[in-house]
């Protein structure tokens, strides 16, 4: 999960990502075990339970000034620190039900942990996940929390099965987090309506839960956008072993953003930038209309999975765009 990072200046000075790192020294201590339905690569790792159910796992570390500017509001970190744990189990269609805080602190300053505390209860309510546990340390301000939900195991989502035909939809509108990080780290303070409309968008994502349930069993494949579409749609490809063609016209976006942004500098926030945090899901195409009728959240139509491997960004006279930047690696 990204972000902020990349554009954070003094870090990235490894040499390999957080991938080929998972990949050489943990997926070993990952064999296949009893009642392991999906462990390592997936947004959520599916864990059986009784009755057909999966319990839907996923942990996430926000990290002050990494994953969000320093100054930002107490109540914000404590919204979004939730909010990016809930849209991994969106992804995987999941319904929330309980999570841990393990909370590292510089200090115990009463009312910044009040507003943290509001932020994280205002999101938990509205979604009715509870806190059953957690840890609490002093350092630097770092948040983890593990999120739990629950979903029938033969309706949950995943990044694998995407098929050729398939429909590439996002939900939501895509480039206003990192629009809203741009103003934030601007030398000039913009106060208008709109850098507060983008700046709330990078602040308080809101995850798409109720749109990954009304998705179970019907998309083939699905992933949440933390690292940005490219790089995250890359991950359902090499996962499904297909391709798309993605019309960079047709994503979605805000008045704001179409106001903030012109040309290949809006396609670059919306294909390369992260903390979007809205749901790419690839479904069969007579599958859209109806999903769409059932959705609290619009959902666009933005490309088509094919059987010929690789990701191509589209210009409204099909010709290749490059140059869009690939998702963040943390390591690189
Ligand atoms: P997301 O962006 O959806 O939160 P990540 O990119 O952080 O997912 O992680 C990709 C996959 O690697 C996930 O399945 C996650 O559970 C797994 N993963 C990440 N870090 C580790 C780790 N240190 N050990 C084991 N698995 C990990
Ligand atoms: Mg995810």
């Amino acid at each position: 999960m990204l972000r902020v990072a990349r554009y954070w200046p003094g870090y990235s000075r490894c040499v390999v990502n957080e991938f080929d790192l998972i990949h050489s020294y943990f997926k070993e201590l990952a064999p296949t075990a009893p009642g392991v339905l999906a462990g390592i690569g997936d947004d959520c790792a599916l864990l059986q339970a009784a009755g057909g159910e999966a319990l839907a796992v996923t942990t996430d570390t926000l990290i002050s000034g990494r994953h969000f500017p320093e100054r930002t509001a107490a109540f914000d970190i404590g919204w979004k620190a939730l909010a990016v744990n809930l849209s991994d189990l969106a992804a995987a269609g999941a319904e929330p039900r309980w999570f841990t805080l393990a909370l590292t602190l510089p200090a115990a300053d009463a009312e910044w942990l009040k507003a943290f505390a509001e932020g994280l209860g205002t999101l938990a309510r509205q979604q009715r996940i509870a806190l059953v546990g957690g840890d609490t340390t002093r350092g630097s301000l770092s948040i983890t929390i593990t999120a739990m939900g629950v979903v029938p195991a033969a309706q949950a989502l995943n990044r694998r099965g995407a098929r050729a035909g398939d429909v590439v939809c996002v939900t939501g509108t895509l480039g206003d987090a990192v629009a809203g990080l741009r103003i934030l780290k601007s030398t000039h303070s913009d106060t208008g309506n709109d850098a507060r409309y983008l700046i709330d968008r990078l602040n308080r994502p809101q995850p798409r839960v109720a749109a990954g349930i009304a998705l179970r069993g019907i998309a083939h494949a699905a992933i949440d956008l933390s690292d940005g579409l490219a790089g995250d749609l890359r991950h359902v490809l090499d996962a499904s072993g297909v391709g798309a063609d993605i019309w960079l016209e047709r994503l979605p976006t805000s008045p704001a953003l179409m106001r903030a942004a012109v040309g290949m500098e809006r396609w670059s926030l919306q294909a390369a930038g992260g903390d979007d945090y809205e749901l790419c899901v690839c479904l069969p195409p007579e599958a859209v209309a109806p999903v769409r009728a059932a959705l609290d959240v619009p959902l666009t139509e933005i490309g088509r999975i094919d059987g010929r491997g690789g990701l191509r960004l589209l210009d409204a006279s099909g010709g290749c765009v490059e140059g869009l930047t690939a998702g963040y690696l943390h390591f690189q």
